[in-house]
């Protein structure tokens, strides 16, 4: 079979000679008590990049040595890539949501021997779902690889941005000292209004993290959390996420990219927050929609946006977002730190074996079978694309 993996750059300099920890910690399971991804054989020394092009998230050797043919590139977007020469006969694609191939309608009509969509992380929303239904192609993704990987990052932007991180980090790079400008919007979180839109993995882990500090958590949600979590945590539940926002000074956004969320951050939900409140989103950049983002920080109705999640991927170099006021973004990194990248290397070699093997993939994994919604996919996901607009990505140039 063809495997066609999409992979994002080396490191400018070329891979490191060495890293700064020697190994990783163990984790024994995820906090649901769901295992970790646990595949027959592992070709990479966990703790090294794999995300890139060299890395080839590990899967050269298993499978070349299965006598499967594995193509990897960076080339993506734009007429004439890479990919889409090798998407028309490939029967297998894996992409990373950190530089994702938009698997377009177009694209996956022109794939005749497609079966299956790796997602290398977390979140589907670069494929067409609803072209995926209807041709049969089996979306499948690592569910909770990298969850808590990102509840950590928003757990930092949140302080980097309340606190004013990034602007007192300047002025020491500056050789500067001026304690008044640097403290001149910097507060404590403590006793703040700090509420999440859905309580998934990524945003009940992010409530456990904060409730460390003395805050007070809300969420919103399709579904309830259990009576005990909420006890647990404190949580106040909202109905709406209107009413989430009309009370919280920081507001998480970790609900997947869906028809249902495409948006949902637009000028006028925007209007009902606190007035000088913080967005974080993680959870992928279409969600808000980018002008009202900007004209809210212009306008000091928003204090500080922060995230790692843009439309489309990369972010094309004038992206209003890299210049606007306050913001504290990041590229998509946070569910690709290292220790992340060996969870899904393995995820998604365990998702292989069980194809190779025609064994079940795990329901977790689901987001698309048979041509429907299934696991994950029909718990969490609403049927249509949110891929429109992707063609932007090809603006992007590399810097030296
Ligand atoms: P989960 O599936 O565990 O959680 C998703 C949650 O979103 C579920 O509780 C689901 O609710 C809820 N949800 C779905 N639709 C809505 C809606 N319309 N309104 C409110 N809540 C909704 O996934 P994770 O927490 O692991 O990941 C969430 C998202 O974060 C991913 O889909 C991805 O987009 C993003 N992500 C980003 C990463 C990064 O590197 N920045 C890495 C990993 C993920 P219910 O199931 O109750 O219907």
């Amino acid at each position: 079979m063809k495997v066609l993996c999409i992979l994002y750059d080396d490191p400018k300099d070329g891979m490191p000679k060495s890293y700064p920890l020697k190994d990783l910690p163990k984790l024994e399971k995820y906090p649901d008590g769901m295992s970790l991804p646990s595949p027959k054989g592992r070709d990479f020394i966990p703790g090294q990049l794999l995300g890139c092009i060299s890395g080839e998230l590990g899967l050269r050797k298993f499978l070349e040595d299965n006598g499967h043919e594995f193509i990897v590139t960076n080339s993506k977007d734009g007429e004439g890539c890479e990919a889409d020469e090798h998407i028309i006969d490939a029967d297998i694609v894996i992409s990373q949501p950190f530089f994702p191939y938009y698997l377009t309608k177009e694209r996956i009509e022109k794939a005749k021997n497609l079966k299956m969509a790796i997602t290398a992380g977390i979140g589907s929303d670069h494929v067409d779902l609803q072209a995926a239904i209807e041709n049969n192609v089996d979306v499948v993704e690592v569910t909770f690889c990298n969850s808590r990987s990102v509840a950590e990052h928003i757990v930092m932007m949140i302080l980097s941005m309340v606190r004013d991180y990034h602007n007192q980090h300047n002025i020491v790079n500056q050789g500067g000292w001026n304690i008044a400008d640097a403290v001149k919007r910097s507060y404590d979180v403590e006793g703040m209004n700090i509420g999440t839109v859905a309580a998934g993995r990524i945003g009940l882990d992010t409530l456990r993290k904060l409730k460390a500090f003395d805050v007070h958590l809300h969420y919103f949600d399709r579904h309830r959390l259990p009576s005990d979590v909420e006890k647990e945590l404190n949580l106040k539940f909202h109905e709406t996420v209107e009413s989430l926002v009309r009370v919280c000074d920081v507001v998480t956004i970790n609900c997947p990219l869906h028809p249902e969320t495409e948006n949902l951050f637009d000028k006028e939900l925007i209007s009902k927050m606190k007035k000088g409140a913080y967005i974080i989103n993680t959870a992928r950049g279409k969600i808000c929609n980018r002008e009202a983002i900007v004209e809210a920080l212009e306008s000091g109705h928003l204090s500080g946006y922060a995230g790692d999640v843009w439309f489309p991927q990369p972010a094309p170099n004038d992206h209003v977002w890299r210049t606007m006021p306050n913001h504290g973004m990041t590229p998509h990194t946070s569910g690709t730190s290292l220790s992340a990248q060996a969870r899904y290397a393995d995820g998604v070699r365990e998702i292989l074996e069980c194809f190779f093997d025609k064994t079940p993939i795990r329901d977790q994994y689901l987001i698309v079978k048979d041509g429907k919604l299934a696991g994950m996919g029909a718990h969490s996901y609403t049927k249509g694309s949110s891929t429109s607009g992707f063609e932007e990505a090809k603006n992007y140039k590399k810097l030296n």
